[in-house]
């Protein structure tokens, strides 16, 4: 598949030529699957985490927000079950060294026995049994490093939640059901990390749990399975290279009564990017019983008393970003000429317009420097007086930027100025009075 391998080498390439994602510690040779946001990328991102906390926060009453430490109490993880469970089944070759998971499906035969053949070397019965390895990474808390001042980076952002949930419970006076949404890093030690910012050790987790009383829990689930996709959709992300996937009975995890992957078919695959989950009462139970604390819901109006079931929302916010940068790429020939265009969504476009005065001269930079100034105040706008006219819009076709602003002649005489629309290329004159109402409408949404 060569030409789908090209697709996603030309997506990193333009990622790293326009400063959207680059390669961690790269004057050192670089890190292994981790990747830092150049100036565009940061912007992407932070526009996609935005767009989520204002959906998820600010436009319901029933959701609070929380910014809980990466560092939490290691009894965490013994209560959530990740110390004992969150591990993978790895296999090692003593011919190549290599590491594989062992459900790696390029491993022909069991491994452990002589039949078993190595992926990488092609070695007949060098591959070791499956060893467990557990997928948190550690570190020291003070000064010693000792057994007891173990800590972890949290592996995901739910149970900064789940401990917080009494305390949000109480200081926000929300009633059941309500939810707490957080954004942050989580971290875990990936075995076969790769394609991109795909699979990666450091990500950024954009996580909402809903708490519900049980016997709710499935409608609550239905609900928010559809709300999510409602979301992605409204982020412009082309609906037929979405799709649900349910987890089978082996796929579900160790919390779940029902899950969906929310998948998208990437040049290497349909691959998960968000999740759905009905996690029941599983960690608030174990919560309970290893903290001692009581953390049951009394219902004001039945005087019920319950541990509430959660459901909840995953999303990578590395993975979604990837998911829109794929889906926006597109090369296209105009007048003869190849264009590499990034139509994203105007709403989380890195820039939302670039200011470019025709030539250098003739009152064009005052006017042009004028409208700028004008619109900075408002939105994240570039200005550009470099080259020709024609390479100025293929940088910003390159960076999605929706629209280009050009100041000419006639606009030092009458005051218009035209409006290049990235994905049309339709061309409008447009009142500099009347820029700033033009562009707010057409970013909305
Ligand atoms: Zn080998």
């Amino acid at each position: 598949m060569p030409e789908v391998a090209n697709v996603m080498d030309r997506l990193v390439s333009l990622a790293k030529r326009r400063g959207f994602v680059f390669q961690s510690s790269e004057i050192y040779g670089g890190l292994g699957s981790v990747w830092d946001y150049g100036p565009l990328g940061v912007e992407l991102k932070k526009n996609i985490k935005e767009r989520w906390w204002r959906s998820m926060v600010h436009e319901r009453d029933d959701i609070e927000g929380l910014d809980a430490a990466i560092l939490m109490h290691p009894k965490v993880w013994e209560a959530s079950g990740h110390l004992a469970g969150f591990t993978d089944p790895l296999v090692d070759c003593r011919q190549c060294k290599n590491r594989f998971r062992s459900d790696d499906p390029r491993i022909k035969g069991s491994p452990g026995q002589p039949d078993a053949q190595c992926p990488v070397c092609g070695s007949k019965g060098t591959l070791t049994a499956p060893r467990m390895f557990n997928l948190m990474f550690k570190t020291f808390m003070g000064p010693v490093e000792d057994a007891a001042a173990v800590v972890y980076l949290r592996p995901e952002t739910a149970q900064g939640i789940y401990v917080n949930y009494v305390n949000v419970l109480q200081s926000s006076r929300q009633k059941i059901p309500f939810g707490i949404a957080q954004v942050g890093k989580a971290f875990r030690n990936e075995i076969t990390p790769g394609n991109f910012t795909f699979r990666t050790r450091e990500f950024e987790q954009m996580e909402m749990q809903f708490f519900v009383k049980p016997g709710t829990d499935q409608e609550w689930f239905e609900f928010w399975r559809e709300e999510r996709m409602k979301w992605l959709l409204g982020l412009g992300i082309r609906s037929e290279r979405l799709r649900f996937h349910r987890h089978t009975p082996e796929e579900l995890a160790h919390y779940a009564k029902d899950a969906y992957d929310i998948q998208y078919e990437f040049p290497f695959g349909w691959q998960e990017f968000e999740g759905i989950h009905n996690r029941t009462n599983f960690d608030l139970s174990r919560h309970q019983e290893a903290s001692g604390k009581k953390l049951e819901y009394l219902d004001p109006a039945t005087t019920e008393r319950f541990i509430p079931y959660v459901v909840e929302t995953s999303a990578g916010a590395d993975r979604t970003a990837l998911v829109v940068m794929v889906d926006a790429y597109h090369e296209e020939e105009v007048g003869g000429e190849k264009r590499v265009v990034l139509r994203f969504h105007p709403a989380i476009a890195p820039l939302k317009a670039a200011v470019f005065p025709l030539v250098n001269k003739d009152g064009m930079p005052e006017l042009s420097r004028r409208i700028f100034d004008d619109l900075r105040k408002r939105h994240n706008v570039f200005y550009d007086d470099g080259g020709s006219i024609g390479r100025r819009y293929r940088r910003q076709d390159e960076a999605g930027t929706p629209f280009g602003i050009t100041i000419d002649g006639q606009s030092t005489q009458d005051g218009t100025v035209t409006v290049r629309e990235r994905d049309t290329l339709r061309q409008v004159r447009v009142a500099a009075d009347g820029l700033a109402g033009y562009l707010a409408e057409r970013l909305r949404g």
